[in-house]
Formats: structure tokens, C-alpha cells, sequence
């Protein structure tokens, strides 16, 4: 997963960039990177770490100049975290420069780039990224949009991107529109982003989302719309279970009001009986949470404190002491918690290790009874579309019955939301969204395993 932002014609567009980046953190913590372009040429600042690690330096911003700039956050699902996998990635191709942000993987690879090395291309990185830039310069299509849509339509799987090449900026998203890209202006400017939250930091005007299956290409000649393929909606329910932040509108709505649906119906289908209180596990399952007290008889209370300022780059003591990642995230309120039949609602489980360390953790505070309830189905299957969800042996729901699991957590009960519960929550056609990581129905056929 990662989050990636466009800025064009804009005399600050660097500094957008870095703000929209901030605004998308949560969607990749490990890297970011910006590529400006002043008109004559391109400039590039990327390093590990978040955002503001990376750019919040005095200079760095004074660095990349120019109107138009695109950038990224880094989640690694796919090629490794090395630092030649930071993106924007950048090019130069036959005396020009072109640079691109992703979000999503794509699938199917193997033969176009065994294809593509018969032509001549020569990897740089392991991401699925750079195949997007080889098709476009091996592409033997006549006009620049051509090459662009023959590269897009040559790639399967999951992409919403920006690019720059020269003047123009490159505006894309695969037919079903499975990760969030949105359109906003601020003044004269375009402005792309994964989530409108990043608009609202700014002051940006949401104009509508990039469609399925749409390229749009700005450069002084205006604003184009080319259609990569027919449109075939599956959104990823996932960025409404987790991923996205509920102050952003994506696939037409509003974050926080499905998430909470999600708690609401959670809370019809699998209720406590005389539940005390219902927490959540902060931030993730937060929405949901108060959901779920909304339809139930027991209150939202506050049982878990998070330290908000655990980077991913702390380094844990090993066996030092016993569930320590989890005890620099969380801290309970014992007051809250002693005594009380506590409900705890979560948002997912892909391992199961967080869910056991807090248990442990929440027993000490001494609860009556500790219900579990999961607003989302049981995830069984990986996802290969960028959520970084691992083999079927890794995924808890894959391995063991509910029964075994709730026996591993060792609470009282453990329910989750239904797949029908899940879809209905969308007030949407349920055929809008991919939900192969909990049914195995994959869009398409993923025909061999990715070892690029
Ligand atoms: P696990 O069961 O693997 O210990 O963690 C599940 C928890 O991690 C959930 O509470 C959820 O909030 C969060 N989570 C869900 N999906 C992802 C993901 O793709 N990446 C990360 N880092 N966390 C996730
Ligand atoms: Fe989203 Fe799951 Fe589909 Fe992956 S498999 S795109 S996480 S719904
Ligand atoms: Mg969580």
C-alpha cells in the first residue's frame, strides 16, 4: 500500500506535495520521495523514514523547484524495502525525463518482462512499477498518449499512478478502480491524491475521483480523458475495513460513515448480551467502535491509551521483555476495564499477534469477561493487489477454526462481521468490490507466483 500525490501548475507545488504527503501518511510510513520539474528539468529528495523525517529539513523543499511535482509514501509489500525501491522513480528516456508514483501491484509479469528483455530493457529495481515505464518506451504506438495507454493496458492487477514526462502529467487508474485516486483543484491548480483528506489539508476543491479505467493527461494544451478499458468496478472493501482515514470520501463515500455501518451491523448480527462497555482498539477499529455501541446496550468507553509517536523504526529488544511491541503501542486503563464484561471490537485479524499481546495485556486490568468482535470476515486469503497480506499459512483465519482462534486469544467469545454483513454495509452494488482476501474470489487468474 502506499499513498501518492500530483501537483500541476502550481508555484508551490513541492510544498503541496509534501503537505498532501503528510495528510497520506498512514498509508506508507517506511519511505517517501517528490520529483519536481521546473521546466527544463527534473529534481528528486527521497528517504527512508516518515514524511516529515524525510522533507521537514530547512532546504530540502528549496531543492525541488518548479510548478508540477509528484510524490509517494512507501508501504513495501512487493521488491523489498531496499532504498532503490523509494519512489517516484525517475528516468531520463531519449533526451526527457519521466517519473511515476504507484499504489497497488501488479500481477501477471513473468512473461512481459521476459518479453521485454528480448527487446533490450534492463531492470533497475525489483518493483512492478518500473514494467509500466518499459512498456511505454518499448511500446511501438505512434503518438505519446498511444504508448501510454498501450503500457497501461499491457499491465494486470492493481495501479493508480502519477507521472510526470516533461510538461505533462500522466493521470491513471486500472479498470476496476481497485486503490482510491482522486481529482482536486485549488485555484488553477490539478491536484491528485489517494484520499481527499489530503484536499481538505490543503484547501483544495474535490472535483470527482479519476474513473475506472481512465487516463488523463495535462500539459499546455489543456486536459484529455483517454479510456484505458472498460470500466469494471471492484473497489477494495479493505480501504473501508482499515486501510483509508475516515475523514476521506473514496469510491463515493464517506469513510467514516460505512465504518461505523460496519460497527452498526456488527453489532445486529453478532451482539453481547449484557455487555459494560464496548472499546476500541486505537485508531484503526476507533469508527467501528462507536458503531457498535450505537447499536448495543453497552457504552463506548476508552480502555486503551496509544502512543502515537512509536516510528517503525524503533528497534526491539529481543526477549527482553515479553510483548514489549505491543506494550510501547498500548497502555490499558485499568479503572475502565477491572470488573467490567468488556466488548472489544477490532477491525481485522491477519496473524492474530496483536490481538493476543493486548489480550494478555487487558487481562491484567482484570475485565470480567473479554468479548472480541471483528467488524470484517475472516481474512484467509493474500491479497495481490497491494495490501500487505501474507501466505495462507501466516493468516490466522487460514490455520485454525474460529473456535481455536478464540481458544488461542483465550476470551470469552469471538465473533466477526459476515461477508453479506460487510457488502450491505456499502449501501453499494456488492459486485463494485473485490473481497478475495476473505472470499478467495479473485478478479483474475494470478498465474504464477512473483519472483522478479
Ligand atoms: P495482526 O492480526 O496481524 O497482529 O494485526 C491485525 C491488526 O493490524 C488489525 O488490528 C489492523 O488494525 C491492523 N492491520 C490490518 N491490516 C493491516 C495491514 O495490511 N498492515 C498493517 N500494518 N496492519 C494491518
Ligand atoms: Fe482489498 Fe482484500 Fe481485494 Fe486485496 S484481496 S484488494 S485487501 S479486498
Ligand atoms: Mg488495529
Amino acid at each position: 500500500m502506499c499513498g501518492i500525490v500530483g501537483i500541476y501548475d502550481h508555484k508551490e507545488a513541492s510544498t503541496l506535495t509534501y503537505l498532501c504527503l503528510y495528510a497520506l501518511q498512514h498509508r506508507g510510513q517506511e519511505a517517501g520521495g517528490i520529483v519536481s520539474w521546473d521546466g527544463n528539468r527534473s529534481f528528486v529528495e527521497k528517504g527512508v523514514g516518515l514524511v516529515s523525517d524525510v522533507f521537514g529539513n530547512k532546504g530540502t523543499l528549496d531543492r525541488l523547484p518548479g510548478k508540477m511535482s509528484i510524490g509517494h509514501n512507501r508501504y513495501s509489500t512487493h521488491g523489498g524495502s531496499g532504498k532503490q525501491n523509494i519512489q517516484p522513480f525517475l528516468y531520463n528516456f531519449q533526451n526527457s525525463s519521466i517519473s511515476i508514483s504507484h499504489n497497488g501491484n501488479l500481477i501477471n509479469l513473468k512473461e512481459t518482462k521476459r518479453h521485454l528483455e528480448e527487446m533490450g530493457a534492463i531492470f533497475q529495481t525489483t518493483s512492478d512499477t518500473e514494467f509500466i515505464i518499459h512498456l511505454f518506451s518499448h511500446s511501438e504506438k505512434d503518438s505519446f498518449e498511444e504508448k501510454m495507454l498501450d503500457a497501461f493496458r499491457k499491465v494486470r492487477g492493481a495501479f493508480s499512478v502519477v507521472m510526470m514526462h516533461d510538461d505533462k502529467m500522466i493521470v491513471a487508474r486500472d479498470r476496476h478502480g481497485l486503490r482510491p485516486l482522486s481529482i482536486g483543484k485549488l485555484d488553477d491548480s490539478y491536484i491528485f491524491v489517494s484520499e481527499t483528506c489530503a484536499l481538505d489539508l490543503i484547501g483544495a476543491e474535490y472535483i470527482r475521483d479519476i474513473r475506472p479505467g481512465e487516463m488523463l493527461i495535462l500539459d499546455e494544451n489543456g486536459k484529455r480523458s483517454f479510456n484505458i478499458a472498460r470500466e469494471n468496478k471492484k473497489h477494495c472493501i479493505f480501504e473501508y475495513v482499515y486501510f483509508s482515514r475516515p475523514d476521506s470520501h473514496i469510491f463515493g463515500n464517506s469513510v467514516d460513515k460505512i465504518r461505523r455501518k460496519l460497527g452498526k451491523t456488527l453489532a445486529l448480527e453478532k451482539p453481547v448480551s449484557g455487555g459494560d462497555i464496548v472499546i476500541s482498539v486505537p485508531d484503526s477499529s476507533n469508527t467501528a467502535a462507536v458503531g457498535f455501541s450505537q447499536r448495543s446496550e453497552a457504552r463506548f468507553e476508552i480502555g486503551l491509551i496509544r502512543n502515537h509517536y512509536v516510528g517503525r523504526t524503533f528497534i526491539c529488544p529481543t526477549q527482553a521483555v515479553r510483548d514489549f511491541s505491543v506494550k510501547l503501542k498500548f497502555n490499558t486503563i485499568r479503572g475502565v476495564l477491572e470488573n467490567r464484561k468488556v466488548v472489544i471490537v477490532d477491525d481485522s485479524i491477519v496473524r492474530g499477534t496483536t490481538l493476543k499481546k493486548l489480550v494478555r495485556m487487558i487481562k491484567k486490568a482484570n475485565p470480567k469477561e473479554i468479548h472480541i468482535r471483528i467488524s470484517s470476515p475472516p481474512v484467509k486469503y493474500p491479497c495481490y493487489y497491494g495490501m500487505d497480506f501474507p501466505s495462507e499459512e501466516e493468516l490466522i483465519a487460514n490455520q485454525k477454526s474460529l473456535d481455536e482462534i478464540r481458544e488461542h486469544l483465550g476470551v470469552d467469545s469471538l465473533e466477526y462481521l459476515s461477508v453479506e454483513g460487510l457488502l450491505s454495509s456499502t449501501q453499494m452494488p456488492k459486485e463494485n468490490f473485490c473481497t478475495a482476501c476473505f472470499t478467495k474470489n479473485y478478479i483474475e487468474e494470478r498465474k504464477e507466483e512473483e519472483s522478479l
